[in-house]
């Protein structure tokens, strides 16, 4: 099946409108478009979508058009900090884009410069900071039961231009300790392109590392794209593929029918 479930309109930060996804979908032979909208965060609305009433009725208007020729999903993309009602959505990808520190919230991903802002806040120390993330990401995750856990290492998302957490041995342990910690949970994770459609990685998140931790524990894998435009719905696919098939999976689970299936890669 060709799938994303993680997929940005205008009404959040996407440059592309939910039909002109669905219509880019059509074209390119896909069997489901799931819609994740960036979930309301009172504390940041830079980023986030204000009118989720509007997007979920914008979807079931899609879904009525083209429903019959593609299944269309209506998801959401939840930050960690700012947990929804999931009764809303067909499904939950759930997302960490913020350090919290003393109340302040540090956005993760915005940009380097923003990154060294937090980075300054733990007087450098790379440990304490992942620490800090992953415990929260993990609390959130074994709480909420988010269906998909979305770019669990977005932290290294400046890592390849400034190496700050990857080349250290301490973190790429703790990293991988949490997502075992995360995988208790149930959640699928996400193998996500997006940063290498945007420029940042070269790789997927999360790091190989982890992808061969979760892979030895029976971890489920879903392959996304964090596209935030209609032309990268599936960017990087075949590659990620390749790579998921080079640690040793075997499968990648789609949302097809309404319920979460394994089909083989
Ligand atoms: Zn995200
Ligand atoms: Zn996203």
């Amino acid at each position: 099946m060709l799938t994303n479930y993680h997929t940005h309109t205008t009404f959040c930060d996407g440059k592309s409108t939910v039909e002109e996804v669905v219509l880019t979908a059509l074209e390119k032979g896909f069997d489901a478009i799931g819609f994740s909208g960036h979930g309301y965060t009172a504390f940041d609305y830079s980023y986030c979508m204000r009118d989720t009433d509007g997007y979920l009725a914008e979807i079931r208007r899609v879904k009525e058009k083209y429903g019959k020729e593609i299944e269309i999903y209506a998801g959401v993309e939840e930050d960690s900090s700012y947990p929804l009602d999931h009764s809303q959505f067909d499904y939950v990808l759930g997302s960490s884009h913020y350090f919290r520190v003393g109340g302040v919230y540090y956005p993760v991903d915005s940009s380097y410069e923003c990154m060294q802002v937090a980075v300054s806040v733990y007087r450098g120390d790379a440990i304490r900071m992942a620490e800090d993330y992953y415990g929260a990401f993990c609390t959130y995750i074994n709480t909420y039961r988010p269906d998909i856990i979305g770019h669990f290492d977005l932290l290294t998302k400046f890592d390849e231009q400034h190496p700050f957490f990857l080349p250290n041995e301490e973190y790429r342990a703790l990293a991988v300790k949490c997502a075992l910690e995360a995988a208790k949970s149930g959640a699928i994770f996400e193998v996500n392109t997006g940063a290498i459609s945007r420029g940042y990685r070269t790789t997927p998140y999360p790091h190989a590392e982890i992808l061969h931790a979760l892979k030895k524990e029976g971890a489920k894998v879903i392959l996304c794209a964090d596209s935030h435009h209609k032309d990268t719905i599936d960017f990087g696919f075949e590659d990620a593929k390749a790579l998921l098939r080079e640690i040793g999976f075997t499968s990648v689970m789609h949302l097809h029918r309404g319920e979460f299936k394994s089909e083989a890669i």
